[in-house]
């Protein structure tokens, strides 16, 4: 059984238990729910809160590593497709960019923690990812 959080288009919130999500899709469609307020059949599940869903993720990660490495190599490959490789000159050229005195694109390359928080600090858009090598080494 799996437990939803359901809402009505006016914005009543109810609980339902189905079977699994596609008995859920089944009672929607056949609009056999309605909602226990103002009786409405279109009914919609609630977005699940992001607390949620990272822990859900996070429990996904750990049960089963190789779609964690697939899900990183993946993000990866797409940025490596659509930023800019400026090794380690990384934070010099995120600040020029971010003061407007080097064109205005995403790149990607190496600091160090430090720097990365320092960039942070001084308000440039910087993010961490874990970089995992291609191959099965
Ligand atoms: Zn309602």
């Amino acid at each position: 059984m799996i437990h939803y959080t359901l809402r009505c288009k006016k914005d009543h919130a109810f609980e339902g238990w189905f079977r699994d999500s596609a008995a859920f899709e089944v009672e929607v469609a056949a609009k056999r729910l309605s909602c226990p307020t103002c009786n409405s059949k279109a009914i919609e599940r609630a977005p699940m809160a992001p607390a949620v869903a990272r822990s859900g993720e996070k429990r996904a990660a750990a049960k089963d590593p190789k779609a964690m490495r697939t899900m990183l190599l993946a993000m990866r490959k797409q940025i490596e497709a659509t930023h800019d490789y400026v090794g380690p000159a990384f934070a010099e050229e995120a600040r020029k960019i971010h003061y407007g005195e080097a064109e205005e694109r995403g790149i990607y390359g190496e600091t160090s923690a430090e720097e990365a928080a320092a960039l942070a600090e001084e308000g440039v858009p910087v993010a961490s990812v874990p970089w995992i090598e291609r191959g099965d080494a």
